[in-house]
């Protein structure tokens, strides 16, 4: 029987684990394959929200997260040159959450721990350095091409997961449109163990300005002092070499905190913001789960949260049709995860984004004394918290039939 073939799922991110790691806990067979020859390690999102924490907990992966991770309470938004604006205390969601708080964690510490649990099952099978290339289905199931040093594997599974991040060769398989944007700006992050603590900076803070905006996040690299990163946008029209600079880069964390000396510099790059969410997460036999089904903009830190959210609830709805029921479950993953994603995800990346960066000053200092007012209303800032930590949007979602 077809669906007896295990499930293939393409890609070792966050996402990709964490699909693995809940179908096999359903008793389902997986084979997991990712195109480089190891976890990747690039510098990426590293902000976790409640809801996420309590998903990935029955793991023993949230215990373990918490070993190295930083708890969160509060974060703010803040101006140029880096005053307080309004500041929101996670505290006050104590009671409907054992996780009132953000964890940072960079996520290339998360993957490994990720990893090794899903490695103590032996009924696993994992490959690196194998790139998905070319798939095709029926209504029986999927043969999936990969490329290796070794040359083509062809391998056979009842269902394909693409969890193969932004550039996913899966979604590209399918057809099936990413519709959207892409932002015209670039971002620069910049990585530093300057304590801007020290100047009453929450771990986790987002700065409102019509030129340079930027957000502000402290992750904890190999321990203490720990490292803060900033993003700002920059001109794309200006090369990689100028752009990153040590001029530029110097005079960006300048403009946010002076010092008089020049900042201990540890990492910086550039990237590129997209608004993008899949047409639909299914195509056929064809499941696409995290950046592969959607990208935003790091304002709010939604994008990995996304991801094993999207994975939760379609390792849920794929057992249960491996177990018997309905393979419409498989359309109302696509429903209920589009939804959560077009809804709240892109709606609130791109209102903060647009926040941050209002350029008329009228609008600007509206918008701010709005978010002043919430934060100094406990039902109001409640809510907004509620709303910013995913756990709104999941509930809504999870109505959608
Ligand atoms: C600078 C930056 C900051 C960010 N900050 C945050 C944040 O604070 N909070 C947040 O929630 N999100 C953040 N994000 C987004 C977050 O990093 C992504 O949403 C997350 O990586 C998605 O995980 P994923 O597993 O879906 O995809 P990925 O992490 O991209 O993983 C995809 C995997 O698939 C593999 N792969 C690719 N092609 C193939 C193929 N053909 N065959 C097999 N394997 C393949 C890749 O090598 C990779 O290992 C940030 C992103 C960036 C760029």
């Amino acid at each position: 029987m077809t669906d007896r073939l295990p499930v293939i799922i393409a890609g070792a991110g966050p996402t990709g684990l964490m699909c693995a790691l809940a179908l096999r806990k359903q008793g389902i067979p997986v084979i997991l394959f990712e195109a480089e020859p190891a976890l990747t390690h690039d510098l990426r999102a590293g902000s976790y929200h409640p809801p996420t924490l309590e998903m990935m907990a029955p793991y023993g992966i949230t215990d373990k997260m918490h070993e190295t991770g930083l708890t969160v309470r509060k974060w703010q938004i803040r101006n140029r040159p880096g005053d307080l604006v309004a500041e929101f205390d996670l505290g006050l969601l104590k009671d409907i959450t054992p996780y009132p708080y953000r964890l940072h964690l960079e996520q290339h510490r998360l993957t490994p721990i990720q990893l090794e649990i899903l490695q103590r099952d032996k009924e696993v099978e994992i490959n690196f350095g194998h790139r998905l290339e070319s798939f095709t289905q029926d209504s029986n199931g999927v043969t999936v091409t990969f490329a290796t040093k070794d040359g083509q594997r062809t391998v056979k599974g009842s269902w394909l997961i693409g969890a193969d991040g932004g550039r996913s060769a899966v979604r590209k398989g399918t057809g099936v449109e990413f519709e959207g944007f892409t932002w015209p700006e670039m971002f620069v992050v910049v990585s530093t163990p300057y304590n801007f603590g020290q100047h009453g900076f929450a771990l986790n803070c987002y700065i409102a300005d019509p030129v340079e905006w930027g957000a502000l996040f402290k992750v904890p690299d190999e321990g203490p002092p720990g490292l803060w990163r900033l993003a700002y946008p920059v001109n794309p029209e200006e090369s990689e070499e100028v752009l990153l600079s040590p001029e530029r880069v110097e005079n960006a964390l300048q403009r946010l905190v002076p010092t008089g000396k020049p900042y201990d510099i540890r990492y910086k790059s550039t990237y590129r913001v997209h608004q993008r969410v899949a047409a639909s997460f299914r195509s056929g036999r064809v499941l696409l789960a995290g950046d592969a089904a959607h990208l935003n903009n790091p304002l709010g830190g939604f994008g990995l949260n996304s991801g094993i959210q999207d994975a939760i609830n379609l390792s849920d709805k794929l057992a249960r049709h491996w177990h018997g029921e309905s393979e419409d479950l498989l359309d109302l993953y696509s429903r209920q995860r589009r939804s959560a994603t077009v809804e709240q995800v892109q709606a609130m990346s791109i209102r903060n984004k647009q926040t941050m960066e209002e350029r008329d000053p009228a609008v600007q200092r509206q918008r701010l004394e709005g978010l002043v007012a919430i934060a100094n209303d406990p039902e109001k800032a409640r809510q907004h918290l509620l709303n910013t930590s995913m756990i709104s949007g999941l509930k809504r979602a999870s109505e959608v039939q």
